[in-house]
């Protein structure tokens, strides 16, 4: 029997999606081959194709200015597509680091642009978001580049960053479609699928059309945002099957709801689990200022961290997978995507209190 799965990525799926694809996995739509058999150029995977789009458009509200793109290479492909893409060569970019996630995009970034770190909480160990008014944006920048939830650290802005003049870039890997987002306040909001959308290697972009314009630096037409858009995502072979999966779990989130929905429940989630921590007499502690406690990476030492493998072994017998910390974090992380269920963080948050009860 299933356990419930807090991995950080690739996560878990929602049950339904998994339970259809099985189902359709050696006859898909009447073709009499599976999904990853046909041509993405058929008639059956092209409208597949078109409707995930049309569904992930409904979802988050896309505004018609902007295009859609299925592309590969995962999030860390974006730290160095990006700026090839919207940047002329050693032009200034700007940064805005709150986590490991972002101190990767910066470096990957280098050989491109001049990336300017805008602000970063670094120094507060990645516990916090900067202040609203702590940074100004270079006007002469590309863009302004940010991580609205870092992973790994347990931070997330809840409000968007204020980036001028110039286009906000948002990886929103592992918060993307946990609840709803203006979409016009950005230039680019890009994900890697393997956290709440779908397997791994896909990545899914929202591009402000007018950006695609810009000149960029000398790449091959595979990393052109433009040639990809123009190609329908499809200048060579797509990764067939996670976006088909990708496509169940659009329609999954819709018939949750949609994403309004989905941020109350992410949002309860969330607040049991740090009410439990909180209240556990310190017991449990999460490092994170209370105004950037991520919704979907929760993060928690133990008041002794001898206690740490015995709280693996033990939430592990219990159906409570993958809840190791990052090793640059240390203790225990709970991620809490789309697909977990409530029951989920209830089962984790009663194995805590009897362990703490045990062990206190
Ligand atoms: N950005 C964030 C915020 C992440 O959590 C991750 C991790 O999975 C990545 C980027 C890297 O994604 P990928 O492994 O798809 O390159």
């Amino acid at each position: 029997s299933r356990a419930y799965n807090f991995s950080a990525g690739p996560a878990a799926l929602p049950e339904p999606v998994l339970e259809q694809a099985r189902d359709e996995l050696l006859e898909w739509k009447g073709e009499r081959a599976s999904v990853m058999e046909v041509s993405h150029r058929g008639k059956a995977f092209v409208a597949m194709a078109e409707e995930s789009e049309a569904d992930l458009r409904t979802l988050l509200a896309v505004p018609d200015d902007y295009a859609v793109l299925f592309l590969q290479g995962g999030a860390t492909q974006q730290f160095a597509q990006i700026p090839l893409n919207i940047a002329t060569p050693g032009q200034a970019a700007d940064y805005l680091v709150t986590g490991a996630w972002g101190q990767k995009a910066v470096s990957e970034a280098k050989p491109y642009v001049n990336a300017r770190i805008a602000a970063s909480t670094e120094e507060g160990r990645f516990t916090d978001v900067p202040d609203a008014d702590s940074w100004s944006v270079d006007p002469a920048a590309a863009y302004l580049h940010y991580t609205p939830n870092e992973t790994i650290h347990g931070v997330e802005f809840h409000a968007l960053p204020d980036s001028g003049d110039v286009p906000l870039v948002g990886d929103f890997s592992s918060t993307i479609l946990s609840r709803p987002v203006d979409v016009s306040k950005f230039g680019i909001i890009y994900a890697g699928a393997q956290k709440n959308i779908g397997p791994s290697g896909l990545v899914l972009m929202v591009i402000r059309r007018e950006l695609m314009e810009r000149s960029g630096q000398a790449r091959a037409k595979i990393l052109n945002f433009a040639a990809q858009a123009k190609e329908g995502s499809m200048l060579n072979t797509p990764p067939t099957l996670s976006w088909y999966l990708a496509g169940l779990v659009f329609k999954w989130l819709r018939e949750q709801g949609g994403l309004e929905a989905m941020a109350k429940r992410n949002q309860a989630k969330a607040d049991l689990l740090y009410a439990a921590i909180d209240n556990s007499g310190g017991f449990y502690r999460n490092p994170v200022a209370p105004r950037a406690r991520s919704w979907m990476n929760v993060p928690f030492t133990l008041k002794d961290a001898a206690l740490d493998s015995a709280f693996l072994k033990e939430s592990e017998a219990a159906g409570l997978l993958a809840l190791k910390g990052h090793r640059a974090v240390g203790g225990m992380r709970a991620s809490i995507y789309n697909a977990m269920p409530i029951e989920g963080v209830k089962a984790l948050v009663d194995f805590m209190a009897d362990f703490a009860r045990r062990n206190g």
